[in-house]
């Protein structure tokens, strides 16, 4: 009985993987699919100065508008890009796409924000990603100290001699580099004053539970403090009530992004802010709560 048990769940085992990899390769040649039928999107959302009560920054995110299934989000389909390979296009892709955007919107008369755009570690480390981000820059004529690359920590810690290198070469292109998801991921804080870094985005993950947990107040702090004493910026990612950017401001942190402030958005209704950026017109009240 418990041999036919066992048969029986090993059945079933093998047919949910056989599911699985059969899905998984669906999904895959979906996507090569989507890149080929332009059915990816680049979303934006808004960094806000918290100290200046204005937007200093935006952060292009995926996503891929699939005919059938509607708007998927990148944490559904960047790590099976991030293995296939699938992620240099797309990420290339995604480059092109922002840059030509933001320069198209200062062309229109934006305040000079920042452009966030993310590296996962297979972009990182490819190997012509200098002459790649070089060209998407002298295409597109955005000024390379306006746009400010996001990695993360596993990126460069996977093999620092390497990382310090690109993000040095990097550098002198002028290009900002900010570490994504700090502090939850492992690197070596005595390799952090190492590198030619601009910014540290404090992980979500802390802030969500800022106002309740008292560890993750302490960590929040930590890395602010850290931070000002490296002479780096800092921004809170996943910012979502008063009270945690009360918080955070009280600390020092200089930067917010959230969904206080507001979701990644589509370029039609970013157009529609950006025209209340103009100084001429002063800021979009609407946009941001009062910070007290
Ligand atoms: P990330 O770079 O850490 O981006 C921040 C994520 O947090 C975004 O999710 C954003 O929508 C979400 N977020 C922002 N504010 C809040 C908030 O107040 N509450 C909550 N719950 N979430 C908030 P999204 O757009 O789903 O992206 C997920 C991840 O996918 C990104 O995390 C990034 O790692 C990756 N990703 C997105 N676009 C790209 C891309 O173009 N290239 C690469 N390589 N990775 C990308
Ligand atoms: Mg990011
Ligand atoms: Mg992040
Ligand atoms: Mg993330």
């Amino acid at each position: 009985l418990a041999k036919e048990r066992g048969r029986n769940t090993y059945q079933f085992f093998s047919a949910e993987l056989k599911s699985k990899a059969h899905e998984m390769l669906t999904l895959e040649s979906a996507l090569r699919q989507a890149i080929q039928q332009e059915q990816l999107r680049v979303h934006y959302q808004p960094q806000y100065s918290l100290t200046r009560r204005k937007p200093v920054g935006l952060e292009a995110l995926v996503r891929w508008e699939h005919p059938e299934r509607g708007l998927i989000s990148p944490a559904d389909f960047i790590p099976l890009a991030e293995e296939t390979g699938l992620i240099i296009p797309i990420g290339e892709w995604v480059l092109r796409t922002a840059c030509r955007q933001h320069k198209k919107w200062l062309d229109q008369g934006m305040r000079p924000l920042r452009l966030a755009v993310n590296l996962s570690r297979r972009q990182f480390r490819q190997n012509n990603l200098i002459e790649m981000i070089g060209e998407i820059l002298d295409e597109s004529g955005l000024p390379p100290e306006l746009l400010e690359l996001e990695i993360t920590e596993s990126s460069i810690m996977n093999d620092v001699e390497n990382a310090i290198g690109t993000m040095h070469a990097l550098r002198e292109m002028g290009v900002h580099l900010a570490i994504d998801d700090f502090g939850s991921g492992y690197s070596s804080l005595s390799c952090l004053k190492q590198f030619p870094i601009s910014k540290l985005k404090i992980d979500q993950s802390f802030v969500r539970d800022l106002t309740s947990v008292a560890g993750d107040a302490a960590i929040t702090h930590a890395i602010i403090d850290l931070a000002r004493n490296l002479k780096l910026e800092v921004v809170a990612e996943g910012i979502e009530t008063r009270e945690q950017m009360r918080f955070l401001k009280k600390n020092g942190c200089h930067h917010g992004q959230g969904f206080l402030f507001s979701k990644p958005l589509p370029v039609k209704k970013i157009a529609v802010l950006v025209q209340n950026w103009v100084p001429r017109f002063g800021f979009g009240r609407r946009m941001m709560p009062a910070l007290s």
